[in-house]
């Protein structure tokens, strides 16, 4: 059976709720899809311990609350499209959903650099580790290194610590001048101040070493201490848990799947919008990180602006563009003073284990020019993350610098996929970075 919704809202988070509220308003009947349990995405993921933040609360309520007609389809992750239908899998099986129009607000993952001993067991990426403590994971007492890039970094210092971790030291890899030159900036965007002030006070008395990365993580059955260069020093931190990230990376592989023009932006691709949040797809529109990193705020306006495009009123989105430039300025701001360090790229060694799903080594990947190839003869980018971690870190390093999406986006259940009422989709070639 197919379910159909004049406007589908794929991704619950900010941008996506935001979307799914502005199409409501204007009498639309929208469906709001995703594979969490619940709303929120991922700067608003639902705490186990301390609940739900009170911005978030609301931005729920307003969107899925008793009085707006929303359809909140929890716990249905999409793994396939074609033109104007989604195949959705979900703990009771496969759904099909059609749209007059659909949102993607699919926003975006960590990007994870390989570096000597990443796989090892208490090595996770900074948001995963907040997120794993979020959902209840105990890291109470737990010494804790942070370390990576960006805005993130401070977001899961503080939530960790809230958590009752000690965290022992944030290591940004961007210079001392880059992170002077972002806070100066940071007054024309007063709830980031806000927000920067927060952390600050919550992390007054953790150690913030800029131009610092970690080089590798040692231990037997887990971590037990890293190596971190500082300018020009390295010194060894004893720890139990490492919470790495360099940034994030746009989910565009439904919007690739659905035809949508992609544009890059560095090494990754971004969903092709217009200022009005219109992809190359006719009744495709796209808001948030989907479309390139620029923070919460962008997300909620860039959902409105999406939502109302998607319910036809052209009005009430063009009234929102001013407030959209601005909020995406962000994003280039971050671009601009948390450009990686190419020595990152080169942690690696020969034997660093690249692909962790299926066991290849950096190694065994020399000789292969593109990723399709490496793939059929070395199985990288072939296991469960398919490729998002790996083939998101080769195309960063430079290796391999784009290859096609195939279905399904995630991985299914065999039964989801005999469920499947249509013959299997044809794979289609999207930009997106699976190896
Ligand atoms: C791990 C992580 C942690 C973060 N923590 C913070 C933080 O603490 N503070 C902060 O300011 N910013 C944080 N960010 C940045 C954050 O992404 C943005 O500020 C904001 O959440 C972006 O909103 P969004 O709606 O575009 O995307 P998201 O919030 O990422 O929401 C996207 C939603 O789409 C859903 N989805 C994706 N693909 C599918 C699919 N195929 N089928 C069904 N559902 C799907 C996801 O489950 C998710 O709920 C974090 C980012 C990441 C990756």
């Amino acid at each position: 059976m197919t379910e159909h919704y004049d406007v589908l809202v794929v991704g619950a988070g900010p941008a996506g709720l935001a979307a799914a509220q502005a199409a409501a308003s204007h009498g639309a009947r929208v469906g709001l899809v995703d594979a969490q349990a619940r709303q929120g995405g991922q700067v608003w993921r639902h705490d186990a311990v301390h609940g739900t933040p009170r911005a978030a609360s609301r931005a729920i309520n307003a969107s899925v609350g008793t009085r707006v007609p929303v359809t909140w389809l929890a716990r249905h992750q999409v793994i396939a499209a074609q033109s104007q239908r989604l195949c959705a899998e979900t703990p009771l099986g496969a759904v099909e959903l059609s749209f007059g129009r659909l949102v993607i607000a699919t926003g975006a993952r960590e990007l994870l650099l390989p570096f000597p001993g990443w796989t090892l067991p208490g090595v996770t990426g900074a948001g995963g580790l907040q997120a794993l403590a979020k959902q209840g994971w105990p890291v109470r007492g737990k010494r804790v290194v942070v370390a990576g890039s960006g805005p993130l970094l401070w977001a899961a210092a503080a939530s960790l610590r809230r958590h009752g971790a000690r965290v022992l030291g944030i290591h940004e890899q961007a210079s001392a001048a880059a992170m002077r030159a972002f806070a100066l900036q940071l007054w024309r965007w007063p709830g980031r101040v806000a927000q920067a002030l927060q952390l600050r006070a919550a992390l007054h008395d953790v150690a913030h070493h800029c131009g610092s990365f970690v080089r590798r993580a040692d231990g037997d059955a887990a971590v037990t201490s890293v190596q971190v260069t500082s300018g020009g020093t390295s010194m060894r931190v004893d720890c139990d848990l490492l919470a790495v990230g360099h940034g994030l990376v746009p989910n565009v592989a439904l919007a690739g799947m659905l035809g949508c023009a992609m544009d890059r932006d560095g090494a990754h691709p971004v969903v092709q919008v217009d200022e009005l949040l219109r992809t190359s797809v006719a009744n495709i529109h796209a808001a948030g990180e989907s479309c390139g990193i620029a923070g919460l705020s962008a997300a909620r306006i860039e959902g409105r602006i999406a939502g109302h495009m998607a319910a036809g009123a052209t009005a009430a989105a063009t009234s929102l563009l001013r407030q959209r430039r601005h909020a995406r300025r962000f994003g280039e701001l971050l671009e601009r003073h948390f450009a990686l360090d190419p020595r990152l790229y080169a942690l690696a060694e020969h034997d660093t284990i690249i692909c962790r799903c299926e066991d290849v080594t950096l190694g065994a990947l020399d000789g292969y020019t593109d990723a399709r190839t490496a793939r059929l003869a070395t199985r990288c980018g072939m296991g469960a993350c398919q490729g998002r971690v790996c083939g998101t870190a080769l195309a960063q390093m430079g290796r391999f610098p784009r290859s096609d999406c195939r279905l399904p986006i995630f991985p299914a259940r065999l039964a989801t996929l005999a469920d499947r009422a249509s013959p299997p989709l044809p794979s289609r070639d999207s930009g997106d970075n699976h190896p």
